[in-house]
């Protein structure tokens, strides 16, 4: 592949990456050792896929809290932020939607016609200060930005964290629940099996290119794994529910103890 070209095509990817995802806003009291998620193919995640797999963490680790999930960036995607508030309920950390006159007009857009999810190196947006002042006031351990996409064949995961594999180990729970999309792309970035995972160059091309959304935001503010969840449009708004909370609560299930550069990380400054 051509560096140049590979550059570039990576910029437009990182803005587009940045440019699906959408947040909301309350939180709530933790449960430190509430069950693993409700529904019958939670057991032990198994290493369903791979063979040398460690076994589970004896998780959840953290409380809900520590998990924030936005939703609403784009008007048009509702699945998001309409599971919000039982996501609240459940103790989750929630923001949205991040773009409420889209979502009152069914649109992707601000009202002004930008896309929010590319406007998150602006400080001239109002919609992208509530969620950064969100962020700053929650210190999430984890963010999870629930979108859907058009043109997606499965439920698929956007990582930026490159050193995780938390992302995978989600696919792995679900992938017996729901279809993955098995080659999720973002024009030259490309996934696979359901997981879609920038590398530590790709997403420094994205940050100096200033054009990137929510969840890149959280990833290079906070330091944290972040994740774009993505889910057919085509599904039934129902199951595209279902969807978005099944991924979050198997990522609060999957989320270990925090490590100690995360603590320094989150430590006050
Ligand atoms: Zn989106």
């Amino acid at each position: 592949m051509q560096r140049r070209s590979v550059l570039a095509s990576a910029l437009g990817a990182l803005g587009a990456l940045l440019a699906n995802g959408c947040p909301r806003a309350p939180l709530e009291p933790a449960r430190a050792s509430a069950p693993p998620p409700a529904g019958d193919k939670h057991a032990p995640v198994p290493s369903a896929r791979g063979s040398t797999a460690a076994p589970p963490p004896p998780g959840p680790w953290r409380p809900r809290s520590e998990v924030a999930v936005t939703g609403g960036v784009h008007g048009d995607e509702p699945s998001g932020a309409l599971v919000l508030p039982e996501l609240e309920a459940l103790g989750f950390a929630t923001f949205g939607p991040c773009n409420p006159w889209g979502v009152a007009h069914h649109a992707r857009e601000l009202a002004d016609g930008r896309d929010l999810n590319r406007s998150f190196a602006r400080d001239d947006v109002p919609e992208v200060a509530a969620v950064q002042r969100f962020l700053a006031a929650r210190r999430p351990a984890l963010l999870l930005d629930l979108h859907e996409d058009r043109d997606a064949a499965g439920g698929y995961l956007i990582q930026h964290g490159p050193d995780d594999d938390l992302g995978r180990r989600i696919i792995r729970a679900l992938g017996d629940e729901f279809a993955i999309d098995p080659e999720p792309s973002f024009l030259v970035v490309h996934g696979e099996d359901g997981v879609l995972r920038p590398s530590a160059t790709v997403l420094r091309m994205v940050e100096l290119s200033r054009f990137y959304g929510l969840a890149f935001h959280a990833w290079l503010a906070l330091g944290i794994t972040t994740l774009v969840v993505e889910c057919p449009r085509g599904w039934p708004l129902a199951e595209r529910m279902r969807w978005q909370r099944r991924v979050v609560e198997t990522a609060h299930a999957l989320l270990g103890p925090p490590t100690g550069a995360e603590r320094d990380a989150r430590a006050p400054r």
